[in-house]
């Protein structure tokens, strides 16, 4: 049986990693569907991490430490996706995982952190990898020197579109308001870029293309309709927490969720079911940021470390 099992390999799986493993625990599993370093490794730039070597550097880039760091105390790495976790009569838990596998462990870690939402718009699904994105390090490139759109007004939106500014001719910034939950001094700094083009007060109705991709942009916005002609759209409008693994047969989830399935945890990252925690993007009223789900990740992991010691 593993003393801890961590679902997820983002800031807060690798930091619950670090301080479970030099905290003494011997039996650690991280269980990570792709590679190690989640979500930030798409982002093109961070710059907001205390202490950063390289400020504006990549998320990949930046993440890249965090393993080898991590492994050095003796974490292990399960390449494996998670389709679910039970709790167990005598306490423990078993991790479902895919291909019907099934690892048994005192204490579990969740940190499955989120992904990005659909907009909803017609077309989004049809274009969705042919012109509709939702990573700008990973698909800009395509589009150099030719127009193209973003969509969202959040702090992704903003400094994905002066990332694009880079590589593209010129930027669209759709918004569906005229006010920002970026930061201001981002959507300053996207005001000054004289390649990029606010159309506020504006929603996509529809993407248009044929087989070879997207084409352009049908937007709704207050001056009518506008045909905007553009070969790829960013969308930027959110995120889910991906909380699947928590989900019952029954539909319930097994433990308390508040506000769109988002864990609700007390300060030391403890959910209502004893041995069961929750770090990062996925617990209630998370800041969705690189250093807030590594501080979670360390406080699930004392917890956790102090959960096991009190079992014996
Ligand atoms: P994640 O990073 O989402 O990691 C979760 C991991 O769990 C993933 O690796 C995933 O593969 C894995 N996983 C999920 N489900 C399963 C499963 N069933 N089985 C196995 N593995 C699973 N924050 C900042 O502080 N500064 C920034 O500049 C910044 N820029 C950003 C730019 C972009 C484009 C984006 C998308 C986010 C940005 N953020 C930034 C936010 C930051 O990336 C997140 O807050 C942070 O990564 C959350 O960490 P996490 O460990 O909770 O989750
Ligand atoms: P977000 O802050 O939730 O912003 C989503 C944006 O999309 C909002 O402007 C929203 O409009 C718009 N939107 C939502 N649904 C839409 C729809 N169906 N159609 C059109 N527009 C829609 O999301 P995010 O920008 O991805 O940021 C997520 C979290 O990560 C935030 O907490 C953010 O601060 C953090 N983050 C931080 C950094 C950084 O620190 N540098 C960088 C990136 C992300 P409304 O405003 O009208 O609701």
């Amino acid at each position: 049986m593993l003393d801890l099992a961590i679902i997820g390999g983002g800031p807060a799986g690798l930091s619950a990693g670090l301080y479970a493993t030099r905290g003494g625990l011997k039996n650690v599993v991280m269980f990570e569907k792709g590679e190690p370093g989640g979500q930030i490794t798409g982002s093109s730039e961070i710059e907001n991490y205390p202490g950063q070597k390289n400020p504006g550097e990549s998320g990949f880039d930046f993440m890249s430490t965090w393993w080898k760091q991590c492994s050095h105390f003796g974490l292990t790495h399960t390449w494996a996706n998670v389709t679910g976790i039970r709790k167990n009569e005598d306490g423990s838990f078993d991790i479902l995982l895919e291909g019907d596998k099934i690892e048994k462990a005192k204490a579990v870690i969740v940190a499955t952190g989120s992904t990005p939402r659909r907009a909803g718009f017609k077309g989004e699904d049809e274009f969705f990898g042919r012109g509709v994105s939702t990573c700008a390090t990973c698909d800009g490139f395509f589009y150099k020197n030719k127009e193209v759109a973003v969509l969202g007004g959040g702090d992704t939106a903003i400094e994905e579109a002066i990332y694009l500014s880079n590589i593209a001719s010129k930027v669209y910034i759709i918004h569906r308001r005229d006010g920002f939950r970026a930061a201001p001094t981002t959507v300053e700094k996207a005001r000054k870029n004289e390649k990029i083009e606010f159309i506020t007060n504006a929603t996509i109705k529809e993407a248009y293309g044929d087989k070879a991709g997207l084409s352009g942009l049908i937007l709704n916005t207050q001056n009518g309709e506008r045909d905007l002609k553009v070969p790829g759209v960013f969308t930027f409008v959110g995120l889910n927490v991906n909380n699947e693994i928590l989900r019952l047969e029954d539909g319930f989830f097994i433990c308390d969720v508040v506000d769109g399935g988002q864990v609700d945890v007390d300060l030391k990252m403890q959910t209502n079911v004893a041995g069961l925690f929750a770090a990062g993007d996925i617990r209630k009223d998370a800041p969705k940021q690189v250093v807030v789900a590594a501080a979670d990740g360390a406080v699930a992991a004392l917890s956790a470390l102090s959960y096991i010691e009190n079992l014996h």
